[in-house]
């Protein structure tokens, strides 16, 4: 992975006649950012506080892995027949690129399928994950564990895959002790071609971890480009191959991105020049929140292709709005897309990640945030980042000087000089032959 980090911030006073801008923001306490998520009806959410018996982002965690069958479906194979595919080890290294080495897993696959002694017909996840704890050795004991990754026989026709979060001892627990975040998974069948096993796994553990759905149920958002495709493992299957890492607020509320890292800028005050580091660098500023209400906030930050954000076509400062009243399903984070992207003519079918593939700003780009305006004031691929509450006339006007103000890099010439039968070939801005030798052509 690359590590980049340009410093742009030259400021232009010299060119224009303005107050120069500065990074007030960090006299604003960083408390004032953490809005308190509203939904308040489900097992996740994108605020803070944490629920306490959510997985937590830090450390080692342990993970029973079983295979389960049913009376009606019975799995003839091995559990890590059954495991096998879903790559468990990919899941580890995902975590530890996304956590910047904050958070691992390691994976206790049980020797044996817990064969249940219910039928598959109308169960349910709570009620597998109940009788697996029924049923399960009691040499696993329950209290060593963090979670559970149940894999269901793909003989069967259950074909759920879902998290399950803060469960208490009456649901998964036995005398061994008990387990509160679980995920049970269908088996890999040829019934569900197309999906990433590994990337399921690792999307209910990001549910464990507290993290919501990011995208909608309501399928005419889902091709109006209003989801926060393709940016986020937690926008089930949408993008995944673009770009699922996890928002930089997912990954400050998950702990791996530190208050340090964050700057938090007061609405009223909000003029910034900031530069931020791509999402992948584990050191440096890599987000920037604005509380714009009580329930929601503007958050920006800086997406660069990387080991995790593979197939990323457009660098660039990603600005989006989270609403933490919004529950599951209900699209909590909207993207505030370039204008690039915001020109894409929608049409019925074009998916999420297409739509938005050219959301974040890149080099001068601006977007109207509706409090305040959030320009890249970068030349490469890299950020610089303007906050003001400028308009938009004065905002291009600024990027106007700026661009006039940059000296058009010069071109190099290259001679060819020669003394007797040495030929020397010369490259500069002004080339001239060494002493004794004869300029012969210039290109
Ligand atoms: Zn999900």
């Amino acid at each position: 992975m690359k590590l980049r980090r340009i410093s742009v911030l030259v400021l232009i006073t010299t060119f224009l006649a303005v107050s120069p801008f500065s990074a007030k923001a960090a006299d604003y306490g960083i408390e004032n950012c953490k809005l308190v998520s509203q939904n308040g009806f489900y097992g996740v959410n994108l605020g803070w506080l944490k629920n306490s018996s959510w997985l937590d982002g830090i450390g080692r965690k342990k993970f029973l892995v079983v295979g389960i069958d049913f009376s009606n479906a019975r799995e003839s194979g091995s559990v890590s027949q059954m495991v096998a595919g879903f790559e468990l080890e990919k899941v580890n290294a995902f975590y530890s690129k996304a956590s910047y080495g904050k958070m691992g897993l390691d994976f206790t696959i049980a020797n044996a399928v817990v064969s249940l002694p219910i039928s598959d017909v109308g169960v349910y996840d709570i009620q597998i994950a109940g009788e697996v704890a029924k049923q399960i050795p009691r040499s696993y004991k329950l209290a060593d564990f963090d979670g559970l990754i149940g894999i269901v026989t793909s003989n069967s026709s259950y074909t759920a895959r879902t998290a399950l979060t803060a469960l208490p001892t009456s649901v998964m627990g036995n005398e061994t002790g008990h387990i509160s975040n679980a995920t049970i998974v269908a088996g890999i069948s040829p019934k569900v071609p197309g999906w990433t096993p590994w990337m399921v796994i690792a999307h209910e553990i990001g549910h464990l971890l507290g993290l919501m759905d990011l995208w909608s149920r309501e399928d005419a958002l889902a091709w109006e480009g209003k989801t926060s495709a393709p940016f986020s493992l937690m926008n089930t299957g949408a993008g995944w191959t673009y770009a699922p890492d996890f928002f930089a607020w997912e990954k400050w509320r998950s702990g791996w991105i530190a208050d340090s890292e964050v700057v938090c800028l007061e609405l009223n005050n909000v003029s910034a020049q900031i530069d931020l580091v791509a999402l992948a660098n584990p050191i440096g500023k890599k987000l920037v929140v604005l509380p714009i209400s009580t329930t929601k906030v503007i958050a920006i930050e800086f997406r660069q292709r990387s080991e995790l954000d593979v197939g990323l076509q457009k660098s660039g400062v990603l600005v989006y709005e989270i609403d933490l009243t919004k529950g599951q399903f209900q699209v909590p984070i909207k993207l505030i897309v370039s204008q690039q992207a915001a020109r894409e003519p929608y049409f019925k079918g074009l998916e999420d990640w297409r739509r938005n593939k050219e959301a974040p700003l890149g080099s001068y780009e601006t977007v109207d945030a509706g409090f305040f305006r959030v320009s890249n004031l970068a030349d490469l691929a890299t950020t610089n980042l303007l906050i003001t509450s400028e308009s938009l006339a004065e905002v291009s006007q600024r990027i106007d000087a700026l661009k006039m103000a940059k000296p058009t890099p010069r071109k190099m010439l290259s001679i060819t000089c020669t003394k007797g039968k040495i030929t020397k070939k010369v490259t500069a801005v002004n080339p001239k032959c060494p002493s004794g030798y004869k300029k012969v052509a210039t290109r």
